[in-house]
């Protein structure tokens, strides 16, 4: 039994690589259980064994969680998973299979255990484009049209090769492969983050009054109306502007080019 179960592991290693699946990311034992000692060895007992097998969230993974803070605002924070946690919060003495919670210690916060329910995997959050044409579009002149990669390479960075799009903000960053890691593009949502907590007051302001947005400019072009400050505000950081403020902005909008073409 002890070499058949070596041989069947092997196997399902191999069949795994076939299907271009990380093994790491798997437990290989409960699969050949499922698929083939118990199972009846049939493409859809593997199919769900792998399925049923799969470790989402492993040790070293960065992921994402939201947290809840003062007066209404949520905020994403990003570390890596540093150990799997019990209900109770106490460790596991041995390895599981199906640990309940994660501890985390994100850099903008303090440290977590959270159901890993309430994970997100962090590549969920962006969006990651490799067509050189879409990411070198509009690239700089005096570098024949190529961006180097904005990580940290000194006086010399090469190409990018990847761009990175946080999906919540719209900001961007292009990166060379080895920069294109979680914790830079953590640092990516952290800048977000940023301004939606130095945007603050701005935020409660439109929440209380969205009609704020929409109030007279100023006679003076020198001194900006209120309102022309909040519309400003609402073109540089769309994602930050709350709901109703943003649809009365956009029928704001849409009143004055109608008045313009009349
Ligand atoms: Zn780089």
């Amino acid at each position: 039994m002890g070499a058949n179960m070596r041989e069947l592991r092997k196997q399902a290693v191999e069949e795994l690589g076939w299907e271009q699946r990380d093994p790491n990311r798997y437990n290989i034992d409960g699969i050949v259980r499922d698929a083939w000692i118990n199972g009846n060895g049939s493409d859809e007992t593997w199919k769900a064994a792998v399925e049923k097998h799969y470790k989402r969230f492993m040790v070293g993974d960065w992921v994402r969680i939201t947290v809840e803070v003062e007066d209404g605002f949520t905020e994403h924070h990003y570390g890596p998973i540093e150990n799997f946690r019990k209900p109770d919060g106490n460790h596991y003495r041995r390895h599981v299979a199906n640990p309940h919670a994660a501890f985390l210690h994100p850099e903008h916060t303090r440290s977590h255990v959270v159901p890993l329910a309430d994970l997100v995997e962090e590549i969920n959050d962006f969006e990651i484009i490799t067509e050189w044409s879409q990411v070198h579009e509009g690239g700089p002149q005096h570098n024949y049209g190529v961006y180097s990669c904005i990580g940290m390479h000194g006086p010399y960075p090469p190409p990018a090769t990847t761009l990175v799009i946080h999906k919540v903000s719209g900001r961007k960053k292009r990166f060379c492969d080895a920069c294109n890691t979680p914790e830079q593009r953590a640092g990516l949502a952290d800048e977000a983050l940023m301004y939606q907590r130095n945007a603050k007051s701005t935020i409660l302001e439109l929440r209380a009054d969205p009609t704020l947005i929409t109030g007279p400019a100023s006679e003076d072009r020198w001194d900006k109306s209120p309102a022309e400050q909040y519309r400003e505000f609402a073109d540089v950081f769309p994602w930050l502007v709350p709901a109703p403020a943003a649809e009365l902005y956009q029928q704001w909008k849409e009143n004055q080019n109608a008045s313009a073409a009349a």
